[in-house]
């Protein structure tokens, strides 16, 4: 699993303008192209919750930074 930094964190806070395809987003992070999963119990508008974000959700641990896949959805 990759360490988040300080850095990494501040900039996790940060909303997005657009869709990072292909950049790292992290969890609480969000943009305009936000697309809530069906499966999620949440409603929070975070790129966790985003169909777009691969976050391993499927695996034995998650990331803590995801991967905008933005438009391809990762998760239902
Ligand atoms: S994962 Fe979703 S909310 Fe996050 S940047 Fe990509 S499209 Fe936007």
């Amino acid at each position: 699993m990759r360490a988040v930094t300080d850095a990494g964190r501040r900039a996790g806070d940060r909303p997005l303008k657009e869709p990072r395809t292909g950049g790292s987003v992290w969890p609480h992070q969000c943009c305009p192209a936000f697309t809530p999963r069906q499966t999620a119990m949440g409603i929070e508008r975070e790129c966790w919750y985003c169909r777009f974000a691969d976050f391993h959700l499927k695996e034995q641990v998650p990331l803590d930074v995801g991967i905008c896949c933005w438009p391809k959805k990762q998760l239902d």
